[in-house]
């Protein structure tokens, strides 16, 4: 392995398939921490002995996302704050208008990521 990581006694096959080499010996994925990630279209397979962490992809896109609705919900907050009128055309303030139905889709949005 590229990190001079040696496992004895575990029974794996290798190949090749399409030109790429592969190993088959799943009893090593659950001795550590296994990971592929695609950041810029660029893959990556990592692999440590022994696992020292948990990695949870799921909630932690939740947490972004979460964190991307309070930002918005915020920056609302502060334009109702100002007052003014819909820019809808209705004539009514902004705040008893569509800034009411945005901020309401927000925070429905925001229980639905809660972790
Ligand atoms: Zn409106």
């Amino acid at each position: 392995m590229p990190n001079n990581l040696q496992i004895q006694n575990v029974m794996v096959t290798a190949g090749k398939l399409n030109g790429t080499d592969f190993l088959i010996g799943m009893d090593i994925i659950t001795l550590g921490d296994f990971s592929v990630t695609n950041l810029n279209e660029k893959t990556t397979f990592s692999f440590r002995y022994p696992s020292c962490e948990t990695i949870n992809y799921v909630k932690q896109a939740k947490e972004l996302q979460r964190k991307d609705l309070q930002k918005q919900l915020k920056q609302l907050e502060e334009k109702i704050k100002k007052g003014g009128k819909c820019p809808c055309g209705s004539g009514r303030q902004y705040r008893y208008c569509h800034g009411k139905i945005q901020i309401k889709q927000i925070k429905e949005e925001l229980e639905k990521v809660e972790v």
